[in-house]
């Protein structure tokens, strides 16, 4: 049998949280069934990036072709890997990157591909998959067939026992030459200095918080709790975040250690990223809204009032 394949993520010479956690399932997954893991990762920083972890074999693909992700090169590359190797699983972060190329690797082989998947491991004798559909409302458990290609929800469970080296390490210096050319990366105009899935406390406002010009309550708010501001779906396409702020199905996947849900109803695409926050206080002036379910602790009251007598509580330091 082939080994698990993880194409893995990274952040410059880091793997990503993603990735991290993909090969944590891959060992685990690995050992169940006897089988090797390989990593596979791009970019100038891939070699150091896997150099850091356990894995059977490192295979870092570097060269002028993979510096950024271009999606032809990618899936070249990624192609020989599997030909080579007939993994018995290949698996992929489902990210916005690691969807395009999953469907890329199985369309090209004509491998089932398992997508949104929460959680994939051994049972019976089968490796078996849980999947997302309908936007997080339901979960579908489906089989697995050897061979199949598998994108996972980062942030689906815990990387832990990775840390160590590889035990075989190979370079692809050359990728193949694409003929699709990277123009240039289109920054977020703003607040794409924030990477909301780093900080440990997020304040996030929903549609609740009523106008562009409350977000000021929220960003004051955070500043004395020492967070940063996150919000849902509706207030980026109002216009009064980042989308780089958004979190949920269509944004990022977060696990603070707190989370507030400031006038957000609490929709499944929402919940979807957010849900596994360690401690959720939530604020809505609806006493049925569905964020009450996940919440931790929850507050029916109007946000506008709560938030800056909050602020200024925690600004007098406490004492009143
Ligand atoms: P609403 O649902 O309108 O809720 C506002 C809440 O504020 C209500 O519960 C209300 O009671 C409360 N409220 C109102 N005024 C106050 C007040 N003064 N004080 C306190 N509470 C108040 N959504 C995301 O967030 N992230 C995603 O990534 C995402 N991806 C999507 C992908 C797809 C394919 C689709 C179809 C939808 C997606 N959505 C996403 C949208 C999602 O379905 C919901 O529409 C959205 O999450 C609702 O945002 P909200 O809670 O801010 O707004």
């Amino acid at each position: 049998m082939g080994p698990i394949l993880v194409i893995a993520e990274t952040d410059r010479a880091e793997l990503t949280d993603g990735a991290r956690e993909l090969i944590a399932k891959a060992r685990e997954i690995g050992a169940a069934i006897g089988t090797q893991v390989a990593a596979l990762a791009f970019g100038p920083g891939a070699r150091a990036a896997l150099g850091q972890v356990a894995v059977d074999e490192a295979i870092a693909v570097t060269g002028v072709a993979v510096e950024e992700y271009n999606p032809e090169a990618y899936e070249m590359t990624a192609l020989d890997a599997v030909r080579e190797r007939h993994p018995a699983l290949v698996l992929l972060t489902n990210t916005t990157l690691g969807m395009d190329l999953g469907a890329g690797i199985a369309a090209a082989l004509d491998l089932p591909m398992v997508a949104y998947a929460v959680a994939v491991g051994t049972g019976g004798g089968r490796l078996v998959a849980t999947s997302q559909v309908y936007g997080g409302k339901l979960l579908a458990e489906v089989e697995v067939p050897e061979g199949s290609v598998v994108t996972i929800v980062p942030g689906s469970w815990a990387a832990q026992g990775i840390e160590g080296s590889p035990r075989k390490e190979v370079e692809i210096a050359s990728a193949p030459a694409p003929r699709m050319v990277l123009q240039g990366i289109l920054q977020p105009e703003s607040g794409g200095d924030v990477d909301i899935s780093r900080s440990d406390i997020l304040v996030s406002v929903g549609r609740g918080i009523q106008d562009k010009d409350n977000i000021d309550l929220a960003e004051e708010f955070a500043q004395a709790v020492g967070g940063v501001v996150s919000c849902t779906r509706p207030v980026v396409d109002a216009g009064w975040l980042p989308r780089s702020r958004q979190v949920g199905k269509s944004g990022r996947t977060v696990k603070p250690k707190l989370y507030f849900a400031l006038g957000i109803s609490g929709a499944p695409e929402h919940l979807q990223g957010m849900k596994d926050a360690e401690l959720i206080i939530a604020v809505n002036t609806d006493a049925s809204a569905p964020i009450f379910e996940v919440a931790t602790y929850g507050v029916t009251t109007d946000v506008l009032d709560l938030l800056p007598a909050l602020t200024e509580r925690l600004q007098a330091g406490g004492s009143n």
